[in-house]
């Protein structure tokens, strides 16, 4: 089979990169990515028997017998290619998209260990509670802004050694700063996954397996949404400090 006719050009040069710290900008490296990805069952003129046809020129110029193999490893390098054409949709949004509009939510604090007072800004899109802001108090290193995963949860009956008959929501991706540490590295918005280790989704026919793929293929959907949305978060703080 010839070599797909897929053009993953380069990554985009978007951020420039200041002291470690990734800073805003609006631009985004001209670029392009398609693919073409045909198979099909035909019988052959002479013999009558079925063969398996495949094909990566948008013309089929190209189409030739390919075995199952074959197919099943350009499928493969078609879900990266994909995968690569998804994040670019993503980081031509991320460059050129404006900020939610609204201030972030600001407060002020004492800090619990000095009664110095602690000036916040709430990560944009923060979920957290802040109990802190309720009694006027709390520590620099621990007040959390957190953003959750608010796409459709990814639910997986998965076990450690016992079916317990549950549905675990699975590589969910928070959101974290915080916003007032002394570490001002800390400040900066980081990603957390939830994930599981050792457990297992057992008893699956292939009906089964299919079912567990698609629902992973849309929660990695889900989580390149979520990288867009750290791409945000954070261009936000770091269009604040500049
Ligand atoms: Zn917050």
């Amino acid at each position: 089979m010839a070599q797909p006719s897929a053009a993953a050009t380069a990554p985009s040069t978007l951020p420039a990169s200041i002291g470690g710290v990734q800073v805003p900008t609006a631009h985004i490296a001209e670029q392009s990515i398609s693919t073409t990805f045909h198979i099909e069952v035909m019988n052959d003129p002479e013999t009558g028997q079925p063969m398996l046809i495949g094909s990566s020129d948008p013309h089929h110029g190209d189409l030739q017998v390919v075995t199952a193999d074959q197919i099943i490893a350009k499928a493969d390098e078609q879900h990266r290619t994909i995968a690569k054409a998804v994040r670019l949709a993503l980081d031509y949004e991320a460059a050129t998209r404006q900020a939610p509009t609204g201030k972030p939510r600001s407060w002020t604090i004492a800090d619990s260990q000095t009664g110095m007072p602690l000036n916040g800004v709430c990560m944009v899109g923060c979920h957290g509670g802040h109990l802190e802001l309720g009694s006027g108090r709390g520590t620099a290193e621990e007040v959390l802004c957190t953003q959750y995963d608010q796409a459709n949860s990814t639910e997986l009956p998965i076990s450690c050694g016992s079916d317990d008959g549950e549905d675990w929501a699975t590589l969910s991706v928070e959101i974290k700063s915080y916003p007032v540490h002394p570490d001002e590295e800390k400040r900066i918005p980081l990603a957390a996954i939830e994930v599981t280790e050792d457990h297992y989704i057992e008893d699956l026919d292939p009906d089964g397996l299919a079912v567990v793929i698609d629902k992973l293929q849309q929660r990695v959907n889900a989580m390149h949404i979520r990288h867009a949305e750290l791409i945000r978060a954070r261009n936000e703080y770091l269009g604040r400090q500049a």
